[in-house]
């Protein structure tokens, strides 16, 4: 089964290719569809799929850790309640939880506001061996800091920085940030979960009228949703101009829950599957140092079976 990791994830991996945007210069929000459900039409089917994808993941993710070499860094961003955490719940529910790290980013501090905006994501980003998360992320800097001029005014950069290039700029040192992540063994996939507007109001709604969703709900959220507009011509921007071939753009249609898990496990498959990882083979020295190790284990566990028989024995 181990074995096969890697041929079955280039294989699962296949399903969230035409989400995938390498190129974004002609990307259009509009050409995808919140609602799609490609080739699915059971619930039932997806589910034994996302479970069968879910344990190669887990496959996969322990050559990763024992390879040591490369990181998996995955960003997901989306308007609220179009599944985030849903998604990294289910999707991380087959790994082992040393190997991966979980980091959501809120609104800066002041200490984080001191620093250029890339300084708090760096000491966040995955060890080698390791996925790490990133609930929210720098792209914040091109969504909200967007949508929400004052946020960029609380950002006190020297007047002469703040032209009408920022968001051309940001997305210019975003781009190269990423390519450096991608030449020191970080490997990016972001995914922007496409819930369709609509269908966040009856999730919304569903908040309110679920007493154990209840906590969920916020007031911000209801009011962030008025910019509805804004945000999507801010990701389709974003996504124009920051996807590229070694951190392409996910967009997951988002208005089915099981639908969106299934993508970004296919797409994280597809990432892991072609980057040729294996158990580190063990040296012909060292086999001999394992073989000597075991047969003093061997040797040893035989007097101590016997010993209980032993005491037994010597009480009667
Ligand atoms: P949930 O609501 O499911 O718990 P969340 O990611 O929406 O998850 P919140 O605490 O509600 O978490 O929101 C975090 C807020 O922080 C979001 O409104 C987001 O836009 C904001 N934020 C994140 N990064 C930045 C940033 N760099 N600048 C300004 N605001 C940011
Ligand atoms: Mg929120």
């Amino acid at each position: 089964m181990a074995k096969s990791g890697a041929k079955s994830g280039a294989k699962s991996g296949k399903l969230a290719r035409p989400y995938r945007v390498t190129d974004g210069r002609r990307f259009r929000l509009s050409s995808i569809d919140p609602g799609d459900t490609r080739g699915f039409d059971s619930k039932r089917r997806a589910r034994e799929r996302l479970e069968r994808d879910i344990e190669i993941l887990g496959e996969l993710q322990e050559k990763l850790y024992a390879q040591n070499q490369w990181a998996l860094l995955l960003i997901f961003q989306a308007m609220d309640a179009a599944g985030k955490d849903s998604t990294i719940k289910h999707v991380m529910s087959g790994v082992n939880p040393q190997g991966c790290q979980v980091y959501s980013f809120k609104a800066p501090s002041p200490e984080e506001l001191d620093h250029d905006f890339l300084w708090r994501s760096t000491y966040r980003l995955p060890e080698r061996g390791r996925i790490g998360i990133f609930n929210r992320s720098y792209y914040e800097e091109v969504l909200v800091v967007r949508v929400h001029p004052e946020l960029l005014a609380r950002q006190r950069l020297p007047a002469e920085l703040m032209t009408r290039d920022i968001w051309r700029e940001r997305f210019e040192d975003i781009n190269a940030f990423e390519r450096y992540l991608a030449r020191n063994g970080v490997v990016v996939r972001k995914f922007f979960l496409h819930v369709s507007r609509e269908e966040q109001r009856k999730r919304f709604l569903e908040r309110l009228d679920e007493p154990e969703k209840n906590w969920k709900f916020s007031l911000d959220d209801v009011r962030e949703r008025r910019h509805w507009d804004e945000y999507m011509a801010a990701y389709e921007d974003a996504i124009r101009h920051t996807s590229s071939p070694h951190a392409p753009w996910y967009v997951v249609p988002a208005d089915h829950k099981w639908f969106t898990r299934l993508v970004v496990v296919s797409a994280i498959l597809d990432a892991l599957s072609s980057l040729n990882l294996a158990f580190p083979s063990v040296e012909p020295d060292r086999m001999k140092e394992l073989e000597a190790a075991r047969v003093a284990l061997a040797n040893e566990a035989a007097p101590a079976a016997a010993q209980p028989a032993a005491r037994r024995r010597g009480s009667a």
